[in-house]
């Protein structure tokens, strides 16, 4: 048996003014071929576990690609097809695909990018079944539940299952090989725009959701179920949850689906995030520090700072990574003694260098990436050049533990009231190393303001004294009435609070 195994994964946010070329995919461009194999063996991806599956089964191997960039804007056409034609070309004269995706992938011209793919293998390789995993931020559409045989998806939010995923994909497919299986997909979506910040695995309606779809595959007639929290920041007809089943028949797994889906419509509720005013999240920050207010965690370090989570400017969502929103609100409050995690602004970074370590410089920090629809000037500020690093650091931390990454060329620039890491490329609030990079001790600070709404959680909240979400106005906020949606197909919840589930 010859076997394809491929992995194209982006979560596009068609507000972000980030651009996907092929060389965000990878450190410089996606993996072919035996590289696409090294990067994904033993690895805890959903490729990493067809690979070891395929291993077993004794099957030949054909790894085209393995291509995964960080949440940005609109994939470049030529990009999509470099990815899309080495997996195509790859494919024929195989017995079976097995694909490893995210489903929120959107093209410069293409809005449905897996989709799109799918269907393309199901017309070159006709018969071949085609078995896909993908993130559970998937916007699933028709065409890729129709041009699939067996469709799963992750759990977990911040994703730790995704070998799973893939694992359970493969053993069904294997069941079906073996004659034990007779997998047939449905699927059902959901009219229902979810907030990211409410598709975390701890998040009540999210986990009461995958509980039932824990429950229903343990029948023996469903071999799957999949809560697809969707990908909201996305102009595409249905950026919405929806839930994938894989039943012994049609009937069974679409019945289960729609059980499923009728239970998330009537929690809806718990999956949209309520904002707070910035200004409130900001008081509340205070409040917290000097005591007067016990904060929303316990269980961190009495004594520790107080976090200011920017979630409006997420990059691993496609943030930018450049706005001031939270550091002025909290310079207007008297905020002190804010470690700023990384701000993304190249321009700023040549100025710190020109200047060198010790000087003293004003430059204009922050806001220059045009963001539609928004009017933000940058922060002018006078400070000194503290240090200089070329931004490299090994996580500490329990996600991606001992690798080394790098934001660029890196400086610190020490103001009156904040140590602000200003950097060349923009990076996840994750680590203690994005501070101690140039020398910082964030753990010593008042507070730390991280561009981050999920990731900073294994290593900050437990050195933290509490935290509080500030909703700022860029591309991943929260405030889906900040974004332009023309493609959109309406009713939908929560723009329309009157939508009906339709089915
Ligand atoms: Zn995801």
């Amino acid at each position: 048996m010859k076997v394809l195994i491929a992995r194209m994964n982006h979560e596009t946010n068609t507000f972000s003014p980030v651009p996907t070329p092929l060389s965000s995919f990878g450190n410089h461009g996606p993996d072919f071929g035996a590289d696409a194999y090294r990067a994904n063996k033993g690895a805890p991806t959903a490729m990493g576990a067809f690979i070891d599956l395929a291993e077993g089964w004794g099957a030949e191997l054909v790894t085209p690609v393995s291509a995964m960039a960080n949440p940005s804007g609109r994939v470049d056409a030529g990009a999509y097809d470099a990815i899309c034609q080495s997996i195509l070309e790859a494919a024929s004269g195989c017995d079976a695909l097995l694909l490893d995706l995210h489903g929120a992938m959107v093209v410069t011209d293409i809005d449905d990018g897996e989709g799109e793919l799918l269907e393309q293998l199901r017309q070159r390789c006709l018969g071949v079944p085609i078995v896909v995993s993908l993130d559970l931020h998937g916007n699933v559409t028709e065409k890729m539940i129709v041009n699939a045989d067996i469709v799963t998806g992750f759990k977990t939010y911040p994703h730790l299952d995704m070998y799973e995923s893939g694992r359970l994909a493969g053993s069904i497919f294997q069941a079906r090989r073996e004659g034990r299986a007779t997998p047939v997909t449905a699927w059902r979506r959901v009219p229902l725009m979810s907030h990211t910040l409410k598709s975390a695995t701890a998040s009540p309606a999210m986990k009461g959701a995958v509980d039932r779809a824990k429950a229903l595959e343990r029948r023996d007639d469903i071999y799957a179920v999949t809560v697809m929290a969707g990908f909201a920041l996305s102009d595409i007809p249905a950026p919405c949850v929806s839930v994938i089943v894989v039943g012994k028949d049609h009937a069974t797994a679409q019945e289960a689906a729609d059980g499923l889906a009728r239970s998330i419509w009537q929690q809806r509720e718990g999956f949209i995030y309520q904002s707070a005013p910035l200004r409130d999240s900001i008081a509340r920050a205070k409040a917290i520090s000097n005591g007067a207010d016990p904060g929303p965690t316990s269980g961190g370090t009495p004594s520790g700072p107080v976090l200011l989570l920017d979630h409006g400017d997420n990059c691993m969502s496609g943030g930018t990574c450049d706005t001031m929103d939270v550091l002025q609100e909290a310079f207007a409050q008297g905020l002190r003694g804010i470690a700023v995690g990384p701000i993304c602004d190249p321009e700023a970074v040549e100025t710190l260098y020109a200047a060198g370590r010790g000087a003293t410089v004003t430059l204009s920090l922050g806001n220059k990436r045009a963001i539609p629809g928004r009017t933000a000037t940058p922060m002018s500020l006078t400070g000194r050049v503290a240090a200089l690093s070329n931004g490299e650091y090994t996580m500490s931390g329990p996600i991606y533990h001992g690798m080394t990454f790098c934001m660029g060329r890196t400086a610190r620039l020490s103001v009156d009231g904040a140590e602000i890491v200003v950097t060349e490329q923009t990076q996840e609030g994750w680590d203690l190393g994005i501070f101690t990079c140039v020398g910082l001790d964030a753990r010593r600070s008042d507070f730390i303001l991280l561009k981050s709404r999920m990731y900073y959680q294994p290593v900050f909240l437990p050195l933290a004294r509490g935290y509080v979400e500030c909703d700022s106005g860029g591309v991943t906020s929260s405030d889906y009435g900040l974004f332009t949606y023309t493609k959109i197909k309406r009713p939908v919840y929560p723009f329309d609070r009157d939508a009906e589930l339709g089915f």
